[in-house]
């Protein structure tokens, strides 16, 4: 007890004396601290300092506040944007053949150009004033997941002059002369974009581009202007081989210091007709065989004015922020649209052809090998359409998140990876063989592209998510380091002592509340509704107290090198993105008006997203270097071990059997992959063999019911057990016409294609 009471006060005078706490605690750790601080480059402070921080840093934050994810609303449209969808889409979606497309055409047919063009397809985010539909994130995601079920090469197409490129970057930083030049050009489509960042040496770490501009003098229409002599060899360019306006991104530099003292101004984007002198469009790339445009540029000695910077003069060197926060709000809607596509398509068909598909006399869904994998699919498009709607939300809320798109980026495009591969091994040869018939083999190919565009995933995973979240989203780590950087130390020293007593204050309560909820079961933690879905919310509590504590100990322990630890912070950006997309699940459960159809759902994706949340801590916990360390904070976060297993065999079957059967909860996580007249796609012919297969379950169960009393034979062509049983009178006149139509429905929708050659 005296040695508890000694250590109490020692404590007490420490941190309750200001100058005894200032030369004992806060100078040794400011000075601690700025040698632990990771060396930041221009590029990554640019990367981390661009977007807002939105509902992800309530959930770095240790204790996320339910009410506030609840009051973001629900995501709707515009009756103008409905009426695009109801109209202009679906008619858009008639002309979509993906087979010739992308096997014969290499490209999309030219009446299918010209309608995007004068329906507005290029200028759903270009400002009305200017001839442009100005609508939502939500609006656009959905035009492009609906364009998406059909073709991922017309998807493409659309999406690019509606994500990061000219249309966006003159929105947002064009000067008024370039905005009223350009932009009506884009909204009619007189001007076709494309925008050039990417070059052979520089990929993923774009920061890097050797492509220059040198500022100097040269005869421009006439008269000796100021302006760039560009050089530049960019690939992999979308839209490239077709476009009439090029965005360049490039390096700017001032040798003969004609603008000011700076000879090295940095990144700078300029807007150069692709007719103009000098300018190269190369040839076209042939990305994984599918047809949108794609292709290299370059150019030798192009000399543009000055006026031709995107927002003119004063935007030379602001080039890489410009890009960057662009990309933290479209990074959101473009890529996640393309996924959640995949998910609204693979169950639907997957699903239906299942049920249409028989094998050893049974569906092959109702096999449980089958129904784990469609499980899996099922649950991934639940969790798709949560996250595409919480992430939009966002956008449209006017946040640039960029921590939450990235983890949109990332997780929505491995879903979709997963579904795609799920699904190509439910339906076999049918996702195989490829044909006008096949729906799933060119979605199938294009995933990679989403995967590896608007940043690689690796890239994503380990370095941005919780490299940009941990600093961007702590309440005291960026002011920390704000403060190191300041010139005046007494004065940095003197903030630094009030941000160090509230990290700690923060720190204590983050492990107190991981541990406690821990122990309890996080039974004491806050819910913002009853029911079965309660526990879910504070689960994910006790994680986020998990999480905040693990990065204060891990930045401490590891400063720097935690940037270069890359498996450990990417597991730690883990853990915030399962809380994320758990958050985004149980949002769109209650904004569905918690159907109880849709519950088999939420159980099976909020039980996969704990396990992996307490997954990703074990496995973090299990590499950390401090041993010690580690064992310690094991104790405090999983001081009863880890009860977090995942989905059990009987949720994966719930959710299988609730969703193989035509209703509104199917409807819910299909409507992206609408139904048209004459869909040549072959999706029609499987839902249509589904829906009266479906409508004939009754009739089926009667002559099962007579096979096993031997009325009638079994083994038997469906045909002749049909005539028989409507002899032995098993089935009337009515029941034999319905179900012959079910079955010829059944034989189309299981035929592939054959060619006389290929
Ligand atoms: C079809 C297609 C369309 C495209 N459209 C455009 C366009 O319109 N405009 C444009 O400018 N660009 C475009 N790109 C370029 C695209 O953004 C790049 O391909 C992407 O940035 C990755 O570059 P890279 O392919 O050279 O891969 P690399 O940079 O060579 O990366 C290879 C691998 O290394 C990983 N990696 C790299 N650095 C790290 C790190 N520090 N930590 C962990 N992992 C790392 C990456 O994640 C990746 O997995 C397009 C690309 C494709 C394929």
């Amino acid at each position: 007890m005296t040695l508890f009471i000694l250590a109490l006060l020692i404590i007490i005078v420490l941190f309750g004396v200001k100058n005894i706490r200032m030369q004992f605690i806060t100078r040794p750790v400011f000075s601690f601290f700025k040698k632990l601080l990771p060396p930041l480059s221009d590029t990554e402070k640019e990367a981390m300092e661009a977007g807002d921080v939105w509902w992800e840093g309530e959930l770095f934050r240790g204790k996320p506040n339910w009410e506030t994810l609840h009051s973001y609303g629900k995501p709707k449209l515009t009756a103008e944007e409905q009426a695009f969808l109801d109209n202009q889409v679906m008619t858009a979606l008639t002309m979509i053949d993906d087979y010739d497309i992308v096997q014969n055409r290499k490209d999309l047919p030219p009446e299918l150009w010209q309608y995007f063009k004068d329906e507005g397809f290029f200028a759903l985010i270009i400002p009305k004033q200017y001839g442009g539909k100005a609508f939502s994130a939500y609006a656009n995601s959905t035009i492009v997941s609906k364009l998406a079920s059909r073709s991922v090469s017309a998807a493409v197409t659309v999406m690019v002059p509606n994500s990061l490129g000219p249309g966006e970057l003159l929105t947002h930083y064009g000067t008024q002369e370039q905005r009223e030049h350009w932009l009506p050009k884009l909204a009619t489509g007189e001007a076709v974009p494309c925008f050039a960042l990417t070059g052979p040496e520089a990929g993923s770490d774009a920061g890097a581009i050797p492509d220059e501009g040198i500022v100097c003098r040269q005869e421009f229409e006439g008269e000796e202007v100021l302006g760039l002599r560009l050089n530049w060899d960019k690939r992999y360019i979308t839209l490239a081989p077709v476009a009439t306006v090029l965005g360049l991104a490039f390096q700017m530099r001032d040798p003969d210091k004609l603008l000011g003292d700076t000879e090295s101004l940095g990144i700078t984007c300029a807007l150069i007709p692709t007719d103009h002198a000098g300018v190269i469009i190369g040839q076209r790339h042939n990305p994984l065989n599918m047809a949108f445009m794609n292709g290299t540029t370059q150019g030798e000695d192009v000399f543009i004015p000055l006026d031709w910077i995107i927002g003119g003069p004063q935007y030379a060197g602001r080039g890489w922020r410009m890009l960057v926060e662009c990309l933290s709000a479209g990074r959101g809607i473009s890529l996640p649209a393309l996924a959640t596509a995949s998910g609204h398509t693979t169950t639907k068909t997957t699903t239906a052809y299942s049920y249409v598909r028989h094998q050893f006399g049974l569906s092959i869904g109702n096999f449980e090998g089958v129904q784990e994998a469609m499980a899996r699919i099922i649950a991934n498009t639940y969790q798709l359409e949560a996250a595409r709607r919480l992430t939009t939300t966002g956008i449209d809320l006017k946040v640039k998140p960029s921590v939450v798109t990235a983890i949109a980026k990332y997780h929505m495009t491995e879903m979709s990876r997963d579904v795609l591969n799920d699904a190509m091994d439910i339906q076999s040869g049918k996702g195989i063989q490829l044909g006008p018939k096949n729906y799933l083999g060119h979605p199938y190919m294009a995933n990679p592209i989403s995967i590896t565009v608007e940043g690689a995933n690796i890239l994503t995973r380990s370095l941005m998510i919780f490299g940009q979240g941990a600093t961007r989203c702590h309440p005291y780590v960026l002011a920390e380091m704000e403060t190191a950087a300041m010139e005046d130390s007494t004065a940095a020293l003197e903030r630094f002592d009030s941000l160090l007593l509230g990290h700690i204050g923060y720190g204590a309560r983050n492990a107190f509340s991981a541990l406690f909820s821990a122990l309890t079961a996080s039974r004491f933690n806050q819910a913002p509704v009853s029911g079965e879905t309660q526990q879910y919310y504070k689960d994910m509590t006790r994680f986020s107290s998990a999480l905040a504590f693990m990065t204060d100990i891990s930045m401490l322990m590891l400063g720097g090198d935690l940037k270069r630890k890359e498996m450990l912070s990417a597991r730690m950006g883990d853990v915030l993105s399962e809380l994320y997309l758990g958050s985004a699940t149980l949002k769109l459960f209650e904004d569905n008006g918690r159907q109880h159809d849709d519950l088999p759902a939420v159980r099976y994706v909020m039980a996969t997203r704990l396990q992996n949340a307490a997954k990703a801590l074990e496995d973090a916990l299990r590499n950390f270097p401090n041993r010690p360390v580690a064992w310690l904070m094991r104790a405090l976060i999983f001081p009863l071990g880890n009860h977090f297993k995942g989905a059990t065999d009987k949720m994966a079957i719930d959710l299988v059997k609730g969703m193989s059967k035509p209703g509104p909860a199917r409807d819910r996580i299909t409507f992206l992959c609408p139904d048209f007249k004459d869909d040549p796609s072959g999706i029609a012919d499987v839902e249509k063999a589904f829906v009266a297969q479906y409508g004939c379950k009754l009739i089926y169960s009667k002559i099962k019911a007579a096979q096993r009393k031997s009325v009638l034979p079994k083994k038997i062509g469906n045909q002749q057990l049909f005539k028989l049983a409507l002899e032995a009178k098993v089935i009337d006149d009515a029941e034999l016409a319905k179900v012959q139509e079910a079955d010829r429905l059944r034989v189309i929708a299981i035929n592939v294609d054959d060619f006389s050659q290929l």
